[in-house]
């Protein structure tokens, strides 16, 4: 593992932008799982792919969908509360910068590979 060096400005806003686009994403789909959770009258548009499976299979992966939507939520709102606070980019681990290489995958990680 080489040490990454500190985050230049431009690709601090990058990964702000990539951030910020995930969690507007993940509030779309969420939005969705959300209703595919509950036993409601869905419509065809929204549950798409789901309506085509066992209604009990698809309630259960609708529940699986949205516990690792919720566990992503948490990690992107952590992301841009440290990128608020200056200290996005630090391993939560090590205390060493973490690769842009690995940021630029998971812009929402708080570890460096080694801690991951
Ligand atoms: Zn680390």
């Amino acid at each position: 593992m080489t040490p990454g060096s500190p985050l230049t400005q431009d690709q601090r806003a990058e990964l702000r932008a990539e951030l910020e686009s995930a969690l507007a994403k993940l509030h779309r789909s969420m939005a969705v799982s959300e209703g595919a959770v509950k036993p409601v009258e869905l419509d065809q548009t929204a549950v798409g792919r789901l309506s085509r499976m066992d209604s009990l299979q698809s309630q259960s992966l609708a529940k699986n969908l949205h516990e690792r939507e919720r566990i992503k939520l948490a990690l992107i709102l952590e992301a841009l509360n440290r990128m608020d606070r200056g200290s996005y980019g630090i391993c939560a681990g090590c205390g060493e910068p973490i690769p842009f290489g690995r940021l630029a995958i998971f812009p929402e990680t708080p570890t460096c590979q080694g801690c991951a």
